[in-house]
């Protein structure tokens, strides 16, 4: 093997942290192989995988016969099963796309038929009575009722994946951005600002930018154009229960499925997404147009929503293939193993439903790897990665239990969400090393909600510090985003 000793060789690098990478990093640590994650940014789930509307989707919006179709059905069938393993927040909840007017009640049938094509189980179509038994504040006149359809927390669940694939002897590798690739004979040389590893296989999973890395390979086919999903999250409030995700009927040929209102695992409301083309792949503003906008379409479907507080708004990118000149072209997701650059994998336009559809995503790539190798299971492999304890979710008795055995359960750091030292202890010693405060955030929900940080930042600031890292270290959400410029007193 050119002089090169097998252990500098990885068998496989994967490049991307979102959960397309990390499902296919946790697939492939069932195996007897040297993988290795790298992912540019200072946590997992930093691109599109971090703001979407974390609906698991059943496989009605997509065209018969195309791949995505199937991933998402074959996801569909796979992924509450690998959530519950993950101990990951989820909910089989149902949904309901919404018909306003009759006139729309032959879409519906339209979606139902592309659904059933597609080996979407269970759709009926119900009336304005039977919607408001499943959503008493929702409008309509007809809805397609979906019960598969369900919703998860959309970077729990990224983490998770990576957590369980690192129990099995991945490797992962943070602020480590794929600046070059080099075809060598035989493997590749893939190099970061800092290292440079040897591989025989390369997955590129890098989402909004897998075009930018297949170029680093001399592969030029691709081009990736990004679409802003702008979106609002309501406060918690304790006498509205959302129980499921309710969508209009979707606009035919457009960029999005419209405007939907989805529950979150944590208790909050959705409104969104927006579906505009931006020329920037790391916009992700938030604009007061859209806002109004957002609102108002939710209000039609939902009016009881008037009531609510908005304390927040988000934006995610989609990674689409269609350009922005008005071709209404549908295009697949690509992934497919170069006919030039063999031993590169691709997924390029992992748009929605690609949470969904990811387990489906991770075989179909180990497959591709496996028609050429003779992979080995692991015996010891661990699918389950273990429970997390929330105070928030404790009854009084086992609060009383764990604060008896730890008096750090009972120190509240974020008061909105109920978080606890001992939770954000745990996630400072998460074992990739993340040490931002949004990777607190993500890993425990201090800061997301009412006030939004400005009670717990202190607090989380002053444990880090107790942890040993220096103030002028810690930062948002890694390089570029210091939380501290220097000290006004002495
Ligand atoms: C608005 C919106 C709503 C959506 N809603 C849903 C939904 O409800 N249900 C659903 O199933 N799907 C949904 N999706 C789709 C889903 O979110 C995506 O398909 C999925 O998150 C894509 O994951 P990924 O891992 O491919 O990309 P990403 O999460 O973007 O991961 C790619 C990673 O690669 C890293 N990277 C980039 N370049 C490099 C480099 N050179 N070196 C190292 N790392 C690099 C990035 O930092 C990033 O972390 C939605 C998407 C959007 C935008």
């Amino acid at each position: 093997m050119s002089g090169l000793e097998t252990r500098d060789l990885y068998d496989v690098i994967v490049i991307g942290g979102g959960v397309v990478g990390c499902t296919i990093l946790r697939e492939l640590s069932r195996y007897d192989l040297k993988i290795l994650l790298l992912e540019k940014e200072a946590d997992l789930a930093e691109g599109i995988s971090k703001a979407n509307s974390g609906v698991i989707h059943a496989g009605f919006n997509v065209p018969v016969g195309s791949l995505k179709a199937r991933m998402n059905v074959a996801g569909l069938f796979k992924i509450y099963e690998l959530l519950k393993q993950l101990n990951v927040p989820h909910r089989k909840t149902g949904k309901v796309v919404v018909a306003l007017q009759d006139a729309e009640k032959e879409r519906l049938e339209e979606l139902k038929a592309q659904g059933e094509a597609n080996g979407t189980p269970d759709l009926t179509i119900v009336n304005a009575k039977q919607i408001r038994e499943f959503e008493p504040h929702t409008q309509g006149e007809w809805a397609l009722f979906s019960p598969h359809t369900g919703i998860l927390s959309p970077y729990q669940f990224t983490i998770a994946l990576a957590e369980c694939a690192w129990q099995n002897g991945a490797v992962v590798k943070l602020e480590s951005p794929v600046i070059a690739i080099q075809y060598l004979t035989g493997f590749f040389e893939v190099k970061t600002p800092s290292e440079s590893f040897k591989t025989r296989w390369i997955v590129n999973s890098a989402g909004l930018f897998s075009d930018e890395v297949a170029k680093l390979a001399g592969i030029t086919d691709y081009q990736i154009f990004p679409y802003r999903g702008e979106y609002l999250i309501t406060d918690k409030d304790t006498d509205f229960d959302l129980r499921m995700p309710v969508y209009p009927v979707p606009p035919k040929g457009g960029p999005g499925l419209g405007i939907h209102i989805t529950p979150t695992v944590d208790g909050n409301i959705l409104l969104g997404p927006s579906a505009e083309f931006v020329e920037d792949k790391m916009n992700t503003d938030s604009t007061k147009k859209v806002m109004n906008e957002l609102k108002q379409e939710a209000f039609e479907l939902m009016p009881e929503l008037k009531k609510f507080q908005f304390i927040r708004s988000f934006a995610g990118v989609r990674p689409k293939l269609v350009d922005p000149k008005g071709n209404i072209r549908f295009k697949d997701f690509v992934i497919e193993e170069s006919p030039y650059r063999p031993g590169l994998i691709n997924l390029i336009g992992i748009e929605s439903p690609g949470l969904t559809a990811s387990p489906a995503i991770a075989e179909y790539v180990v497959n591709i790897i496996a028609q050429q190798e003779n992979l080995q299971f692991k015996t010891q492999f661990n699918p389950n990665r273990p429970e997390l304890i929330r105070f928030a979710e404790l009854d009084d008795e086992s609060r009383a239990k764990q604060v008896h055995e730890n008096s750090q359960w009972g120190d509240m750091v974020c008061r909105c969400e109920s978080v606890t030292k001992a939770e954000v202890l745990h996630a400072l010693n998460n074992p990739f090393g993340v040490k931002t405060l949004d990777g607190i955030k993500r890993r425990t929900r201090c800061g997301t909600g009412r006030c939004q940080g400005g009670f717990c930042t202190p607090r989380i600031v002053e444990i880090m510090q107790q942890e040993g890292i220096p103030l002028e270290q810690i930062t948002k959400r890694g390089a570029n985003s210091p939380l501290f410029f220097g000290r006004i007193k002495g």
